[in-house]
């Protein structure tokens, strides 16, 4: 599904930077990946580059065989809201839209109608056991329900990939478990996904572990 050959990334503002040094990476169709390393070691750029959120410089990167790179940002955004679900660690909801509409803004960009959108966000906040919070507003809600509404967020276009970046790093352990615990199963129901953590319980959580170190894959471990 995602296949990455010698990437390459340089940031250029100010002094260059080197963050990433020839990846070479294959990731399946239901495959549970984590990316792991120390602050700075180039994680959230892969992870962004895989998002098709930034481009890189050199190397190739294939999603579904298809070649990303020099794609139109009108290409790159359709492609990337047809194929991948983001999670991040600070949620991103919108603070004056209640849970459902949050759930439901994908579609919206998919000209669904407003009353169809409803109905299906409220399948997936019921899904994730949030039907009783359809109507709260973000700021009324704990940390793991906001992540849960991001995660619904996520799964309503139906991508094929989800990309999380620390999706547990603003939460406490126990509500990170559960996150977890969710993220796990909507893989099992065969979602691609792919978590960047620098938490070592989390990452264990996941079938595979990249371990990245100043722009290098050092290893891969098997969970
Ligand atoms: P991680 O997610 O592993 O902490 P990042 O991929 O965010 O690492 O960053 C890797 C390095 O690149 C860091 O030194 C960071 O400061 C730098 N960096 C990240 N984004 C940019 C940017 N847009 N411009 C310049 N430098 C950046
Ligand atoms: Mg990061």
């Amino acid at each position: 599904m995602i296949k990455l050959e010698d990437i390459n990334k340089t940031y250029y503002n100010g002094s260059p930077l080197h963050v990433l040094k020839g990846i070479d990476l294959d990731i399946h169709k239901g495959d549970f990946v984590s990316i792991m390393g120390a602050s700075g070691s180039g994680k959230s750029t892969l992870l962004n580059i895989l998002g098709i959120l930034d481009n890189y410089d050199t190397g190739v990167y294939r999603l579904n065989d298809v070649l990303i790179s020099n794609l139109s940002e009108k290409r790159a955004a359709e492609y990337r809201n047809r194929m991948i679900g983001f999670v991040f660690q600070s949620f991103n909801l919108i603070n004056f839209k209640n849970a459902m509409e949050n759930v439901a803004l994908p579609l919206y960009y998919q000209k669904i109608s407003r009353k169809k959108r409803n109905i299906m966000a409220m399948e997936y906040l019921d899904m994730l056991g949030l039907k009783e919070w359809a109507h709260h507003m973000p700021n009324e809600m704990s940390g793991g329900q906001k992540q849960r509404v991001a995660i619904a967020r996520a799964l309503i276009a139906n991508p094929q990939i989800i990309l999380a970046d620390e999706p547990t790093g603003a939460l406490d352990s126990k509500t990170s478990e559960e996150v977890m615990s969710i993220l796990k199963d909507v893989n099992k129901k065969g979602m691609t996904m792919i978590i960047v953590t620098h938490e070592k319980a989390v990452g264990e959580k996941t079938d595979r572990t990249i371990h990245l170190k100043d722009g290098i894959i050092e290893s891969i471990t098997q969970n």
